[in-house]
C-alpha cells in the first residue's frame, strides 16, 4: 500500500523553483570545489504511471538516475515493460538492489530488513538471493549497488557486501556504522517524498536548509519515492516539473578521482564554481 502523501507537497510554494535556483547559486559560492548530484529513487520494481513519468522526466532531461530495485517484487515481464520505459536513453540508469523482498524483521526500534538481529547466515543468503535474481533478470544491465530498505543496515551486512564483491552501499547521512574501506557509502541528504513533518510551511524550510546543507557539503544525494508523489493533473505537471527543476543546472564534465567507472552513472550533475 503507498503510503500518503506527504504534507509538503499539498502546499507547494509559487516561487518553488527561484528558490532551488538559489540554494544552487549559494553553494557555488560557499565552495570552490565541485558539487557532486545525484538522484536515487526506491521501491522500483511494479511498472505504473509514475515510474513511467519518473523516467521519461529524467530522459527528457538527459540526467541519470539511480534506480533501487526490490528483488522480490520484480518478476520477467515486470522488468521487461520497466526495460522498455527507459530504451530511449539506456545509459542514464543505474539499475542495482534493494533489500530482497523488503520486508521489516527488526523487532524492535526502527524497520530494518538486513540489520543486526538476524544471523549472518540469512542476512548472507537473501543478500545473494536478491543479487541473483537481479542478475538473472537484467544481466549486464545490473549494477552490484546495495540499498537498504529503509536506509539501514547492520555491521554484518556491510562486510558481506564487501566480501560478496559489492561495489557500494546507499543509506542516509550520517548512517553507523560506517562502511568498511573499500565499499563507499554514496548517503542520500535530500528526502522528497518520505518526510513525515505535518506542517507544510515548517517543512518547506527544513527542506530548503537540507537542499543548501547538501549542496554546500559537495555531494548532494537526492531520494526519490516516486509512489508517492501527486497523481498528474493539471498543475500537478507543473508541479511535478518544478519539483526536479534541480535537474535544470549547468553540470560540467566528470572529473577527478571521485568518480571511477562503477561510480559514474550513480552521478547525476557536477556543479562547479569553476566554470
Ligand atoms: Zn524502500
Amino acid at each position: 500500500m503507498p503510503r500518503p502523501l506527504s504534507p509538503l507537497w499539498l502546499a507547494c510554494p509559487s516561487d518553488l523553483s527561484k528558490r532551488v535556483k538559489t540554494c544552487i547559486e549559494t553553494a557555488q559560492a560557499d565552495t570552490s570545489a565541485s558539487v557532486y548530484v545525484f538522484f536515487r529513487a526506491d521501491d522500483v520494481a511494479v511498472p505504473g504511471k509514475n515510474l513511467d513519468r519518473l523516467m521519461d522526466l529524467f530522459a527528457t532531461k538527459r540526467v541519470p538516475l539511480s534506480l533501487s530495485v526490490v528483488p522480490a517484487w520484480l518478476t520477467r515481464p515486470r522488468w521487461q515493460q520497466i526495460r522498455s520505459l527507459g530504451r530511449t536513453a539506456p545509459l542514464l540508469w543505474c539499475w542495482h538492489q534493494h533489500g530482497w523482498r523488503h520486508k521489516n524483521h527488526a523487532t524492535t526500534g526502527k524497520k530494518q530488513e538486513f540489520g543486526p538481529g538476524r544471523p549472518s547466515f540469512i542476512i548472507k543468503e537473501d543478500l545473494i538471493r536478491g543479487q541473483q535474481r537481479l542478475e538473472n533478470l537484467m544481466g549486464k544491465e545490473f549494477d552490484p549497488i546495495f540499498t537498504p530498505p529503509w536506509n539501514r543496515c547492520g555491521h554484518t551486512t556491510l562486510e558481506l557486501l564487501k566480501k560478496l564483491g559489492y561495489h557500494a552501499v546507499s543509506r542516509n547521512t550520517g548512517s553507523r556504522p560506517s562502511s568498511p574501506e573499500g565499499l563507499p557509502d554514496f548517503q542520500v541528504n535530500v528526502d522528497l517524498h518520505t518526510r513525515k513533518a505535518v506542517n507544510p510551511l515548517e517543512d518547506w524550510k527544513c527542506f530548503f536548509t537540507e537542499l543548501r546543507q547538501a549542496l554546500s557539503s559537495g555531494l548532494c544525494g537526492i531520494m526519490i519515492h516516486h509512489q508517492q508523489v501527486a497523481p498528474y493533473a493539471g498543475s500537478g505537471q507543473m508541479t511535478r516539473d518544478r519539483k526536479f527543476s534541480i535537474c535544470s543546472g549547468r553540470p560540467a564534465a566528470p572529473s577527478g578521482k571521485f568518480l571511477r567507472n562503477y561510480e559514474r552513472p550513480l552521478i547525476s550533475i557536477i556543479f562547479s564554481s569553476r566554470h
